[in-house]
């Protein structure tokens, strides 16, 4: 869209896709978050009448897989700060600004985003990715949304399972080390279960929740 383009529709939400570049085990690739959050902001978008959908952000918080090839990050204080602004900037032909993000290690910068807003009388939504009962990364879950939403960029042959510890039982070292002291492939789950089937079902529901999440706040 133009600058008159936007100016002439009425009052739009704008939805932010935001990602990760970030490794996900051997098989799939540094943008899956990406990915995932354009693939859930394209389907809010069609469900949101006033929805636009602008630029994605793909680098965000990924300290905790520092050391595997491909990672970037610009951290959690600097990503609050990049949603911040980005809301004091937005001007009066957006009615809200929506944060659909995909990934769980965004949350905190996109929390703080939020809270700094509201305490300036601006209104920041968002929505995260959680799928109930999910193995953490790269694994089924993952890998199944990626074989729906990109199954070209899947490398099949490359998947392997990687850690199946709960969560609590490894959270000590992923906060002291990071991912790279837990996992040699930087796989939680097992991804070589995952079929495209489960992944359009995972989307619907990444959908549905997103939706909640974003059409709620605009009724508060
Ligand atoms: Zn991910």
């Amino acid at each position: 869209m133009t600058t008159v383009e936007v100016e002439e529709r009425p009052p739009l939400t704008l939805l932010i896709p935001l990602g990760s570049t970030e490794q996900h085990g051997p098989h799939l690739p540094l943008d899956t978050d990406t990915r995932i959050a354009e693939a859930v902001a394209a389907r809010v978008a069609e469900s949101i009448a006033d929805a636009v959908i602008g630029p994605t952000i793909s680098i965000g918080a990924s300290g905790e897989h520092h050391g595997f090839a491909g990672t970037l990050s610009v951290g959690t204080k600097v990503l609050a700060t990049m949603l911040v602004e980005m809301a004091r900037t937005a001007g009066p032909e957006f009615t809200r600004i929506a944060v659909v993000n995909a990934h769980g290690g965004n949350a905190d910068a996109v929390a703080k985003a939020r809270d700094a807003c509201r305490s300036e009388g601006r209104e920041l939504v968002s929505w995260t990715v959680n799928v109930p009962g999910a193995d953490p990364h790269a694994g089924h879950s993952e890998t199944s949304l990626m074989l729906a939403i990109a199954p070209d960029l899947v490398r099949l042959d490359r998947a392997e399972p990687g850690v199946l510890s709960p969560l609590s039982e490894i959270m000590g070292i992923l906060i002291d080390e990071g991912l790279i002291g837990v996992s040699d492939n930087g796989v939680l789950g097992d991804p070589t279960t995952a079929t495209a089937e489960d992944g359009r079902e995972i989307l619907d529901r990444l959908v549905a929740n997103a939706i909640r999440a974003i059409g709620d706040d605009s009724v508060s």
